[in-house]
């Protein structure tokens, strides 16, 4: 009998638990690729305290190989740059071009660096993130010697989050604090539109008493080596300019051939399954789910990992997928430099060093479902 080829593209949130779930209970007859172009994921709960120096890099970060190899699965160190669905192949970074009868694509997004002028060429995007965390520790050795201006752009969780927990590590590397101005620029009229105003007052709060400038309503228009321009002309000085405005697509999903939403993320349906090539699948941030469309959060692409791996399972041996309808609201936890953290569920919000611990032992709990032994 032929074996049937998987390609999954991408070691994101959902992948993980693909290879975990392959790795407990095998599919026969599976040939199983995982194209990656790193060897350890970045687990994205874990990256602000990543950041301001809570984790090392190894507990913020899940071992690819390992899993592949429990999965009984072969690793491909390379990107995706192109799919041929029609010829149900797979373009990569190297040159090479995989075969595959089932694909699955957990690619996750980048912040959109193209939109404004400069960004991409003096700005840094807090993904992918190695490059980021390149940037960040080069950062750091500079901040030692001399006095520096950091702006974030982008006023989401993510933005306000990754500003307080740089701010954090540079207060605790010597004498460094004093000498490094953080300022968070947003588009918006305020920080964190997708939640309360009461998780808007408390980060509000929690940016002030670190002495983070907060520049809202203003739209940046370009990014230039000592700075950016806003909107109206005025400038704001900065050594480092990090980008964090949210999700876009990998470009070259436009030139697929398949069916994407208006941003051009990967439309699937209730079995995660493209809606225009019945041999794709999609999860994370790089698919949006026709009917129940969710924010771009790890959150999301986590609880996609076991329907993602049952229907792939499905997919293999013929049988019929099992429809996922995702949670309508998810709980929030956002960290603020210190081991301290604010929730948000729906209309209500709480904060609090229990908080931080409570995300803390999540995160390791995660974290810990991908430790996987030899088989
Ligand atoms: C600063 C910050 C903090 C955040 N904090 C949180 C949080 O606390 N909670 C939360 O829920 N969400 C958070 N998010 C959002 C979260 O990071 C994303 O929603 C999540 O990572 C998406 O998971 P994913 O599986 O789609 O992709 P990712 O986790 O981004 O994984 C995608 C993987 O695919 C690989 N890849 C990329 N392109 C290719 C290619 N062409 N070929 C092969 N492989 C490729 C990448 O190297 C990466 O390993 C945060 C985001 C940021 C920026």
């Amino acid at each position: 009998m032929k074996l049937k080829r998987l390609i999954l593209a991408g070691g994101g949130h959902a992948h993980v638990e693909v290879l975990r779930a392959f790795g407990a209970k095998p599919v026969s007859e599976v040939d199983v690729t995982l194209v990656t172009p790193e060897t350890d994921a970045a687990y994205s709960g874990m990256l602000p305290g990543l950041v301001a120096g809570h984790y090392s890099w190894r507990e913020a970060h899940i071992d690819l190989t390992a899993l592949v190899r429990y999965a009984g699965a072969r690793i491909k160190s390379t990107r995706i740059v192109g799919i041929n669905p029609g010829e149900r192949q797979v373009l990569c970074a190297d040159r090479r071009v995989l075969d595959y009868d089932v694909l699955s694509l957990d690619i996750g997004s980048t912040p959109p660096l193209d939109d404004v002028e400069g960004a991409s060429q003096h700005g840094v995007g807090v993904k992918p993130v190695e490059s980021f965390l390149e940037v960040w520790d080069a950062l750091c050795a500079e901040a030692r010697e001399r006095a520096l201006r950091v702006a974030v752009v982008g006023g989401g969780a993510g933005g306000v989050e990754l500003c307080l927990a740089m701010r954090h590590r540079l207060r605790q590397e010597s004498g460094v604090a004093a000498q490094t101005d953080f300022t968070l620029v947003t588009q918006g009229t305020a920080i964190v539109p997708e939640h309360p105003v009461s998780v808007r007052h408390r980060l509000e709060r929690a940016l002030a008493r670190n002495g983070v400038g907060l520049l809202a309503g203003l739209r940046v228009v370009r990014v230039e080596a000592d700075g950016l321009t806003l909107d109206g002309g005025a400038r704001v000085p900065a050594d480092c300019v990090v980008w964090a405005t949210g999700a876009a697509a990998p470009e070259w999903l436009a030139r697929s051939g398949l069916a994407l939403d208006e941003r051009g993320f990967v439309l699937v349906d209730e079995m995660l399954r493209s809606t225009s090539h019945p041999d794709v699948f999609a999860a994370g941030d790089v698919a949006t789910m026709h009917e129940h469309p969710r924010p771009k959060s790890g959150v999301f692409a986590v609880r996609q990992g076991p329907p993602l791996a049952e229907n792939l399972r499905l997919a293999l041996t013929g049988d019929p997928l099992k429809r996922f309808r995702p949670q309508r609201r998810a709980l929030s936890l956002i960290s603020t430099g210190r081991r301290h953290a604010v929730a948000a569920w729906g209309g209500v919000s709480f904060q609090g060093w229990w908080v931080w611990r409570w995300k803390n032992s999540i995160d390791r709990k995660f974290m810990a479902r991908y430790v996987v032994g030899t088989k």
